[in-house]
């Protein structure tokens, strides 16, 4: 049966979270308590987003340079490649920013994988988000992937979802074949959704191998 791969970016894609990443090294004190309501559901992407960063002190020059240490999945490139020849497609939906992820994307010569993703906006009073994929159903998700995997899967196909954390929960219940770890996976397990744990892209390579 053919397949497609919905794929988390931070903490999946790449070793760390991005955004995390930033706020730890960038935030004033105070970020903590909104990333818990975040958590917690209490507080949507987008409202979390312009409280965290009213905290934030940075440059767009800055995060280029931190975004350099960034690393991937050791086996994200070879997971890209076998899509590639099974002719699997693959979408990044990633409650994150798309000018991060495609700065990533680039410096790993993986720049035509399709992102669907926040927009960072610069202004004259610093950062802000835009959410161009919300949907107006959803409390929760700047980006909301549930609702994007719903439009983007094709007919007759199986729907693949690989995800680590928060952002991952609401479009776990709408993918036909779950991949878990972290939080994701904990959640899972609580909420009686089905899931493969899993711990690097060679997990997910080798299930292909198994199930194509
Ligand atoms: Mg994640
Ligand atoms: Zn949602």
């Amino acid at each position: 049966m053919s397949k497609t791969f919905f794929l988390d970016f931070d903490g999946t894609i790449t070793k760390n979270d991005v955004v995390a990443t930033m706020v730890i090294k960038f935030c004033r004190p105070g970020w903590e308590e909104l990333n818990n309501q975040w958590e917690r559901g209490e507080l949507s992407t987008e409202d979390c987003a312009n409280k965290t960063f009213a905290l934030f002190d940075a440059t767009m020059e800055d995060i280029y340079r931190l975004l350099d240490t960034i690393e991937l999945d050791n086996f994200f490139v070879d997971f890209v490649r076998v899509c590639k020849a099974g002719s699997y497609p693959i979408y990044i939906l990633s409650d994150g920013y798309d000018i991060l992820i495609q700065y990533i994307l680039n410096r790993h010569g993986l720049s035509g994988l399709p992102v669907y993703a926040n927009k960072l906006v610069t202004g004259s009073k610093g950062f802000s988000i835009a959410c161009t994929y919300k949907n107006p159903h959803c409390q929760k998700c700047g980006t909301c992937k549930k609702n994007l995997l719903h439009h983007l899967k094709g007919q007759n196909t199986q729907t693949v979802y690989v995800g680590d954390g928060c952002s991952d929960t609401c479009v776990c219940h709408e993918a036909d074949i779950v991949f878990a770890k972290g939080s994701l996976l904990r959640y899972c397990h609580k909420n009686n959704v089905k899931a493969l744990a899993y711990t690097s892209f060679q997990d997910i390579i080798n299930w292909l191998n198994k199930n194509s």
